[in-house]
């Protein structure tokens, strides 16, 4: 046979979905893939079934209906200070996912560089490779995931093309501050650079931690790619809404892409979106207290079990260290203390190492995902008593 893709070659399949389906198989509690187990809001399922009865199932705007347009920049200034045109500088994507690899396909050439700090969500990884782009990293330390000014600094360079901000931040949980924001912009400005941000986990904050947008700090609005979606805010990851904002130049180049590789995303969905992006601030906040609530039951969990959990400041994942549960249930790393986690306990997590360049990074550290019932983190609670019990 023919050889395959030499890009395609370069890069391992999703071990976050691998994880899902490993747990699936054997009916484990699926703490890996950041999806809810938790029905999603009435409301929202009642828009998108009003919208199918309305006959919005034919394709969409490619760059998305006017109404989501219009609602996602109303949000874009009321929640982030974000001030965009809904005719030029948005587009709907499926999912933040593809809004991601649309933004940098839209402006990557070859040579490019792309800083992301690490650790990093995985995706950016094949995205990077994909777009063509070379990734550079700028560690974040424990124990509170701050970067050393230095490091990144040192990162920029006349081949930077972008800077990938993803907060509040998978998988540590960590939330830049302004300061940080304003430092990061500093760079940017510097260097000439675009940010790209990954804020989806925007509303998703904890001991009042306030989310700050890159395209609203000064000097930035023209040079930032903001990229959202509905899945994480409304628990509905699978309806594949999200979107990117940018200045219209780059909209118009990351359009053309999104129109090629999608054509758009799914149009009921997009009008259901419309009507969440108009729900009352109440929601918001019963959605932190619902979120604060699971992410101290899970931390507690964790330190019982024996793990080095950090407590996040945002969204719904606990990064934690488990090098001495390691040598108890003798294995040298942390893909095996995954899987032999889910032999013991029916617990699904993800292995540190998929959020670094080098799987030595994460060897003793795993990610737990929170977005689950209570009652789920309960059953999970009792289970991972098996690793004490196993010793
Ligand atoms: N963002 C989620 C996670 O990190 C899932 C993303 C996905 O699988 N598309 O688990």
């Amino acid at each position: 046979m023919r050889s395959l893709s030499k890009l395609a070659e370069s890069f391992t399949e999703s071990v976050i979905r691998e994880m899902a389906r490993l747990c699936q198989s054997v009916g484990g509690y699926n703490l890996s893939q950041g999806f809810p187990d938790f029905e999603s809001p009435q409301e929202i399922k009642d828009a998108a079934i009003a919208a199918i009865n309305n006959e919005h199932n034919q394709y969409s705007v490619t760059y998305g209906e006017p109404e989501l347009r219009e609602a996602i920049s109303k949000k874009a200034w009321t929640y982030n200070s974000i001030k965009c045109n809904p005719q030029t500088d948005i587009t709907v994507c499926c999912g933040a996912t593809e809004a991601m690899i649309s933004a940098l396909m839209a402006i990557i050439n070859p040579g490019d560089e792309i800083i992301v700090f690490e650790p990093f969500y995985e995706n950016y990884g094949p995205d990077s490779i994909l777009s063509g782009a070379t990734l550079r990293y700028v560690t974040l330390h424990t124990p509170d995931w701050s970067y050393s000014p230095d490091e990144l600094a040192d990162a920029f360079n006349e081949k930077t093309k972008a800077i990938i901000i993803n907060t509040p931040h998978n998988p540590t949980g960590k939330v830049f501050s302004r300061k940080e924001m304003e430092e990061i912009a500093q760079l940017c400005i510097k260097w000439d650079c675009y940010a790209i941000t990954d804020e989806i986990y925007e509303h998703i904050l904890y001991d009042n931690c306030r989310h700050i947008s890159m395209a609203s700090i000064p000097g930035m609005n023209k040079r930032t790619i903001t990229i959202n979606s509905i899945s994480k805010t409304y628990a509905v990851t699978g309806w594949r809404v999200g979107w990117a904002i940018a200045d219209k130049p780059v909209s118009q180049s990351i359009r053309k892409v999104h129109d090629f590789l999608t054509v758009g995303a799914p149009n009921p969905f997009q009008h259901a979106a419309a009507s969440a992006l108009l729900f009352a601030d109440d929601y918001y906040i019963n959605l932190q207290i619902h979120y604060a609530q699971l992410r101290e039951t899970l931390f507690a969990t964790l330190q019982k079990a024996g793990f080095k959990p950090h407590l996040p400041q945002g969204a719904y994942y606990i990064f934690a260290d488990m090098a001495d549960l390691m040598k108890k249930i003798d294995v040298q790393d942390d893909v095996s203390f995954s899987r032999k986690l889910i032999d013991i306990t029916g617990v699904a997590t993800v292995p540190g190492s998929s959020f670094y360049n080098d799987p030595s990074s994460g060897k003793s550290k795993i990610r737990f995902c929170f977005c689950k019932k209570l009652e789920t983190l309960q059953v999970v609670d009792i289970a991972l008593n098996k690793l004490n019990a196993n010793s």
